[in-house]
């Protein structure tokens, strides 16, 4: 990757990481979609917001890990298989952990367990924790567009 491009990821990724430490213990919503805009009670809302504390720390973990590949010189690197992924790709979700071959590979594999897991639940049987897991991994990945959700973070913050 040249040398500017590089520089403009890192200063996007300081940007957020200097904007999260501006508003630390205030909350924001990182996106809302559909049915979380109807917020009937207070009850509802804590657990709105802390969903979205959530999303945004695992956003925030993917930033500051990002950062790090630029140290090291690894950033834009797929961790699969180890091409180049591409720039529009990076442009698309700064944070990027896999080229879109393996992205979607990996996400086939997700919703293949999800399926079985569905399945085990209709039988009654128990899951195996490294499947819980994968779940687990599978909702935190699929989280929105960056740039939604990067101007969503600006428009309450600014
Ligand atoms: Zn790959």
């Amino acid at each position: 990757m040249e040398k500017a491009t590089l520089e403009k990821f890192k200063n996007l990724f300081l940007e957020i990481l200097s904007e999260e430490e501006l508003s630390a213990g205030k909350l924001f919503p990182v996106s809302l979609e559909g049915d979380e805009v109807d917020i009937v009670s207070v009850e509802k809302q804590n657990q709105m917001d802390f969903r979205l504390k959530a999303r945004n720390t695992i956003f925030m973990k993917k930033v500051k890990k990002s950062l790090q590949k630029i140290e090291d010189g690894t950033f834009g690197e797929c961790e699969e298989c180890g091409t180049e992924i591409s720039n529009n790709r990076l442009i698309a979700r700064p944070t990027a952990d896999l080229c879109i071959q393996c992205k979607e590979a990996e996400e086939k594999e997700e919703n293949q367990l999800i399926h079985r897991n569905k399945k085990s639940i209709k039988n009654g049987k128990v899951l195996p924790i490294e499947q819980l897991e994968r779940g687990f991994k599978a909702d935190e990945t699929g989280t929105s567009n960056f740039h939604v959700r990067h101007m969503d973070y600006q428009d309450i913050v600014g």
